[in-house]
């Protein structure tokens, strides 16, 4: 049977290797650090492919630029270089009801998929997963009012008033004016995922090779046959490129990826149980999640473009907190861990993968933006269906439905 080498060990890397082991495939995970921080790790761990409007959707753009000059916005354009300009407008040109639409039907779809393979995951593996619904919790009156409508006949989409959001968020002060519990969506623990994933993976056989970072491919003919770093070299019959937010590796093979790293942050700290939420909560308003987790909760928020700094000013961590402030009753934040990394961000929300067009034995995964950790069983699993039925693009239905290089900008 063919070797794997899958380089990235980010959620999307681990899922496609997690896939293939239960082929029977023998698969090296190589990853330039040790697998313990990338975004695959700080991220609010939400499983939400149902029910929530994509990034790119119409009035995004006036709402965000009226938020902008307020100095509210979570999102920021640190430095305009021509590629971020490229992105932003295309972001802009598909921020149109029929992408919309196109969209959230392909998010209905693969979500179908993703949540299937968690229910499964979860009886093989600890990740502190809760298939118990997400609430949007609103502050402004008005857009609480326009969600309220879409309601109605709604099987999936409950509306809680003030009360019954207090019982549920206790920290919510009467600011808040309502919820919309999304009821088919889940949250799960992305550190435990991540880490009992590794495990797993392990025990499975699955090699790791950290700490080495690859820095390019040799090709023989339309193929790749080597991976090297700096002072190694590592033969394979297939190689998937699972690189996240640097997508330098997949460029070099001559693909000019549209993505952007987009900055985030997110806070993880203990509070009291009386005041933790019971549920998934997402500040709609305030572009921020809080999420409870077994021992302590998170707390995520921002979208920053044009910043490729892994350090963090603790000014961006005081200006979510003061968003949120207004909204919530005062409570002691314990034993608080920052962390800050990039989301793979396409301009339309939709991932981009399927096999390389000049070297064939190249799978590209990744752009999965701020949805990484939900369809990842999804794309591991369209990714090992590639290999083991020795699948072309145009052969496989999903790749040409719910990839970026087909449904692209
Ligand atoms: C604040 C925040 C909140 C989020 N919340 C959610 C959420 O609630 N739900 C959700 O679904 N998604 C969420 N996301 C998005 C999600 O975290 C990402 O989409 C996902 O983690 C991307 O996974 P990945 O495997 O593509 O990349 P990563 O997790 O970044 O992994 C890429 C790996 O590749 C390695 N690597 C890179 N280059 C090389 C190289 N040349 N050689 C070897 N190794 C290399 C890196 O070291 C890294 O380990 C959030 C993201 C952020 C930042």
């Amino acid at each position: 049977m063919s070797k794997i080498i899958v380089v990235g060990g980010g959620i999307i890397g681990l899922m496609s290797a997690y896939m293939l082991t239960k082929k029977g495939y023998q698969v090296t995970v190589i990853d330039k650090g040790d697998i313990s921080d990338s975004a695959s790790f700080g991220n609010a761990g939400l499983v939400s492919p149902f029910d929530e409007l994509p990034l790119s959707r119409p009035g995004i753009i006036a709402g965000t630029l009226k938020l902008m000059l307020k100095g509210k916005s979570p999102l920021m354009i640190d430095s305009l270089s021509t590629k971020i300009i490229k992105w932003l407008y295309l972001f802009a040109k598909n921020a149109n009801p029929q992408r919309v639409k196109r969209t959230l039907a392909l998010f209905e779809k693969y979500g179908e998929i993703t949540m299937q393979h968690y229910i499964e995951m979860a009886k093989e593996f600890e990740f502190d997963f809760h298939h118990s619904g997400v609430a949007m919790a609103y502050t402004n009156e008005e857009s609480f009012e326009k969600e309220t409508v879409l309601c109605k006949n709604n099987p999936h989409r409950e509306v809680w008033n003030y009360e019954k959001t207090k019982d549920m968020i206790p920290c919510v002060n009467e600011k808040v004016v309502g919820s919309i519990f999304l009821n088919r969506n889940a949250h799960l623990d992305p550190e435990l995922l991540m880490k009992n994933l590794v495990k797993l993976l392990k025990e499975k056989g699955v090699e790791f090779i950290l700490n080495t970072e690859i820095i390019n491919l040799e090709y023989k003919d339309n193929k790749a046959v080597k991976a090297y770093s700096k002072n190694e070299e590592f033969e394979a019959d297939n190689f998937i490129i699972s690189t996240g937010s640097n997508v330098s590796l997949s460029r070099k093979t001559g693909l000019d990826m549209m993505l952007t790293p987009a900055k985030g942050y997110s806070m993880t700290f203990k509070m009291d149980k009386d005041l933790k939420p019971k549920t998934a909560v997402l500040f709609i308003d305030q572009f921020l999640g809080f999420i409870p987790r077994k021992e302590s909760v998170r707390i995520t928020s921002k979208l920053e473009l044009g910043n490729y700094d892994y350090n963090y000013k603790m000014e961006r961590f005081e200006s979510i907190l003061n968003t949120l402030r207004p909204y919530i009753v005062d409570f002691e934040m314990k034993e608080i861990r920052y962390w800050t990394g990039f989301r793979p961000l396409t301009p339309n929300d939709i991932p981009l993968f399927g096999r390389d067009e000049k070297y064939n034995n190249i799978i590209h995964a990744n752009g999965m933006g701020w949805l990484g950790i939900t369809f990842a069983p999804a794309i591991g699993d369209i990714v090992c269906d590639l290999i083991d039925k020795n699948l072309e693009n145009k052969k496989s239905d999903d790749v040409l439905l719910f990839s970026g290089f087909y449904q692209g900008c």
